[in-house]
């Protein structure tokens, strides 16, 4: 017995991004042998946004995989991949097989733009074209139209950053990462020359980070531009500077800023504009998107963004709208729409509209907090729900499953192809060797029926996935 449960304590986590894995692992370490973890994804693939969110010009935040191997070779963990909580199990279903289910499944969802013409293809979510330039399979067949020459990317968080630079690098930049192979053929046939990045409010209020805005200036084949009347601070945030309350990063950020400000062209192929307190309020075209509409702003004393009656239009032909993301509700699982995030009080997920928890159903990572923080906030996240589930399991809170863990799998297994973690690593190793031949990490299997196939042979050896013009989607 552990506590008032029967040994093994049996944990479903759903979701094997950063917040399932480190949850995993803490459960792992804390309890030992006397745990049996169950990873669920609904992909074939695991690592969540590692895989298919994280830049592929930043190999070194993917290579944090590493950990989550290591917890994946740990005795008690298993992974079933291709396995969709709400479509090839339910909820209820894993709460009557399980002590505990906890939930990492991130949030999925863009926030869209609801201004007139944002319905306008040409106009897209950034996020589609992070998960497609990262060879997501449920995006793999999208078409990104990046045949006129300017882009305009609307939002000043990290993921902005991401598809500004993604569409600013060179070839040969490109040519050793792991994008995509559709994608990597399409960006290098790419006639975007500008890629104006939007923030609603002033360079200070902007929310990337430093290391990522200097990255900017070092590209190879892209220059940087910041009018130097955009960076003039109004009152509030020149007192808010001069407090005591800004961070090193805030004064950095300015200072980078500044000197991007004062550089002379180097008359690079192609170039970033970083323009502050600029909205759109109307994306244009009859047929497709054709320009953008942008009415300038003004901060208010409480820092928020008041739009002026000055205005200019901004040619172009590809929109990315990098507004922050939203979790997805999953049938049976109290969801907070308001904040786009599952209902819960420090990770135990609480009964909609009240702190009272639900014994036994736990959350972690983006899903629990909002989409904020670098992949290693995650660790923090997971760990302080675990702590909380270890409470309840050592105070007796935990509800006995009433159902065979065994049975639901083999009942799931009949409805779907599970990976198990030896199928990943076939697929791993495939598609390291194949990138070991061109100089890349990986060369990515792209299409779900692929990936299963791969997971399901001996060797996986399947020779090169179907090159890049393979779907109507991947055309430049
Ligand atoms: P984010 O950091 O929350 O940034 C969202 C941006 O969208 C903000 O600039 C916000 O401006 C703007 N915005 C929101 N609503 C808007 C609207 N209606 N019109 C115009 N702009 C609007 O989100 P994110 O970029 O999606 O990143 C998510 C998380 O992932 C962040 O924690 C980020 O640091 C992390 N991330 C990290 C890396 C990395 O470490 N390299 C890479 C990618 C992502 P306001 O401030 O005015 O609301």
């Amino acid at each position: 017995m552990i506590g008032s449960v029967v040994s093994p304590l049996r944990v479903a986590v759903v979701g094997s991004g950063p917040a399932g894995f480190y949850a995993a692992g803490h459960l792992l370490n804390a309890t030992g042998s006397s745990v049996r973890v169950d990873l669920f994804d609904r992909l074939p693939t695991p690592w969540g946004l590692v895989r298919a969110g994280v830049a592929p010009d930043h190999p070194k935040i993917k290579s944090v995989s590493r950990v989550y191997e290591k917890i994946a070779h740990s005795a008690g963990f298993s992974f079933h991949g291709n396995v969709e909580v709400g479509t090839d199990v339910t909820h209820d279903q894993l709460v009557r097989a399980y002590h505990a289910v906890v939930y990492t499944v991130g949030t999925s969802a863009g926030n869209s733009l609801n201004i007139p013409g944002a319905e306008l293809p040409g106009c897209h979510l950034a996020t589609d074209f992070v998960a497609w330039y990262n060879g997501h399979p449920d995006h793999c067949s999208r078409h990104f139209d990046l045949s006129h020459e300017r882009a305009v990317v609307i939002g000043n968080g990290n993921v902005a950053l991401d598809v500004a630079r993604m569409l600013a690098l060179s070839p040969g930049e490109l040519r050793t990462t792991d994008t995509a192979d559709y994608a990597l053929k399409a960006l290098e046939r790419s006639a975007v020359k500008e890629i104006v990045v939007l923030g609603r409010r002033g360079p200070l209020q902007a929310a990337y980070t430093v290391p990522e805005l200097r990255e900017l200036g070092e590209l190879a084949a892209a220059d940087i531009t910041v009018d130097p009347q955009d960076i003039v601070l109004d009152e509030t945030s020149q007192a808010f500077l001069e407090s005591g309350t800004a961070t090193l990063g805030d004064k950095k950020k300015l200072e980078v800023l500044s000197a991007f400000a004062a550089r002379e062209s180097a008359d690079k192929a192609r170039r970033i504009a970083l323009r502050f307190l600029r909205s759109p309020d109307k994306i244009i075209g009859s047929e497709r998107v054709e320009a953008v509409r942008v009415v300038r702003n003004e901060l208010t004393s409480d820092l928020t963004a008041r739009a002026t009656h000055e205005t200019e239009t901004i040619d172009a032909g590809l929109v990315l709208c990098s507004i922050g993301y939203r979790g997805a509700r999953i049938l049976g699982v109290p969801f907070d729409e308001r904040r786009g995030t599952i209902h819960n009080d420090r990770g135990r997920v609480t009964l909609e509209g009240t702190r009272q928890p639900i014994a036994g159903v736990y959350t972690a990572g983006w899903i629990k907090r909002g989409p904020s923080g670098v992949i290693g906030t995650n660790k923090k996240c997971a760990h302080e729900t675990v702590d909380l589930l270890l409470d309840d399991l050592a105070a007796g809170r935990l509800p006995d499953p009433v159902e065979s863990r065994d049975d639901l799998l083999s009942w799931i297994g009949r409805r779907s192809a599970i990976v198990s973690h030896a199928g990943w690593e076939t697929i791993d190793r495939h598609e390291r060797r194949l990138g070991e031949a061109q100089g890349r990490p990986r060369v990515k299997l792209v299409r779900r029926e692929r990936l299963l196939e791969c997971a399901a042979s001996e060797q996986g050896d399947l020779g090169v996935e179907a090159p890049s013009d393979e779907g109507p989607g991947c055309r430049a």
